[in-house]
């Protein structure tokens, strides 16, 4: 029965699947498998057929576990005396080179794994974590070999936290509308790390970039400017507004802690999101909130109503006009002696032409297809958990994110 399900979906001329036994002390069944008479084997450093030399001690391949028994192949290797590299151990469709799993046993756990976490991966196959690890980076490994970089017209560039300490990666993505996929990571985030990029990708692919949706993280503007000549570098919207809510929450925690100080009533006191969030979003309790804290005279206050007043800026369409906007919020901040604020406000004036470079490209490259990638970035690295190395950082995040080609089998187990 077994050997008649391999036969239908695993099979490989030359070869037989001769018996089929089961061992309940292990729950394992023990397929053996060998060459069917007067075929030659395959040399595994040129791909030619060659004469037989002899034949190696068993080796075991694990297939996809059924019905709760794990499955090994069992097949004696032969030796290939090939004419143009000399003896050679042979190559068996099923393998590959030294794995002990078969390439339909990795290609299976690869695709739960991009499901399920590794871990639930391993239990559900009864495997252990390293296995399903081997098998994630089989089909990455492959897929980064074999896909195309093709014409990238838009990019969009971040940095992840990860580890302990303060320590980034960064993440290239393809924002185009057809195609949308991770397409690098590197270690940290700096000027050498964010160039090794554009050497992978190479001069002219780059200068047929036409958007760079990116944070305000002064190495990525540096290289963008130095690759991607012909490009508009857009500042993210979610980076512009993160960077004002960062000034907003600094203005409110300082005034708090002096409000507490000089023994006032602390009308700052669970405050935060209020002041954080946009009105449409507050729960009627924050709505009650803050009609409450906007009566006092407050630097927390007037921060406010500085960032809901530029809320305006985003609403322009023409560059000219939004940029006129934005000269006279940043005047009326730098008024405003609430030190965070300004110190926004200069940032924003630093970086007015990016800002602008949003109403450039009509809005098209928004923050939203970074920021979604990114968030589900942090839930796939979640989800390899088991070791937070950059190796098992960068594979989870390729084999998640990265719409690599898959090796095909004839069969499809999933
Ligand atoms: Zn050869």
């Amino acid at each position: 029965m077994l050997i008649r399900l391999l036969n239908a979906c695993h099979h490989f001329p030359g070869f037989v699947y001769e018996s089929a036994s089961l061992d309940e002390t292990v729950n394992t069944i023990e397929v053996s498998v060998r060459p069917r008479r007067r075929s030659s084997p395959i040399c595994s450093a040129c791909g030619k057929s060659g004469r037989g030399y002899d034949t190696l001690a068993e080796r075991r391949f694990e297939f996809i576990p059924i019905w709760g028994f794990a499955v090994v192949l069992r097949y004696r290797m032969r030796r290939v005396q090939c004419r143009t590299c000399g003896v050679k151990v042979e190559d068996v469709p099923w393998g590959i080179g030294k794995h002990g799993l078969t390439r339909a046993y990795m290609l299976y756990l690869a695709h739960w794994a991009r499901k399920l976490s590794w871990l639930e991966t391993a239990r559900s196959f009864h495997t252990t974590w390293e296995k399903v690890c081997q098998a994630v980076e089989y089909v990455v490994q492959w897929g980064l070999e074999q896909r195309q970089l093709g014409h990238i017209h838009a990019l969009g560039v971040d940095e992840i936290a990860y580890g302990r300490g303060h320590k980034y990666l960064t993440l290239v993505y393809q924002i185009d509308a057809g195609c949308v996929r991770l397409l690098w990571i590197g270690k940290e985030r700096t000027t050498a790390s964010f160039e090794q990029f554009f050497t992978l990708i190479g001069k002219e692919r780059a200068s047929k970039i036409a958007f760079v949706c990116s944070d305000m993280w002064p190495a990525y503007l540096k290289v963008i400017a130095s690759h991607c000549a012909n490009a508009l570098n857009i500042l993210d919207r979610f980076h512009v507004v993160a960077k004002m809510n960062d000034a907003i929450d600094d203005v409110r925690a300082s005034e708090a802690r002096r409000m507490v100080q000089d023994g006032y009533e602390p009308v700052l006191k669970k405050s935060r999101w209020c002041l954080l969030k946009r009105p449409g979003n507050l729960t009627d309790q924050q709505r009650v909130k803050l009609s409450d804290v906007l009566r006092y005279n407050l630097q927390s206050v007037r921060a406010y109503l500085l960032k809901e007043a530029f809320q305006q800026f985003w609403e322009y369409d023409s560059p000219a006009w939004a940029g006129k906007f934005l000269d006279q919020w940043c005047t009326q901040v730098m008024r405003s002696r609430i030190t965070p604020m300004k110190k926004f406000a200069k940032t924003m004036r630093t970086h007015r032409e990016l800002l602008l470079n949003y109403f450039r490209a009509k809005k098209a490259y928004s923050s939203g297809v970074v920021e979604g990638l990114n968030n589900k970035a942090k839930v796939t690295m979640r989800k390899a958990y088991g070791f937070r190395t950059f190796k098992i950082t960068e594979l989870s995040l390729y084999h998640a994110l990265g719409k690599l080609p898959e090796p095909k089998l004839t069969h499809s187990f999933y």
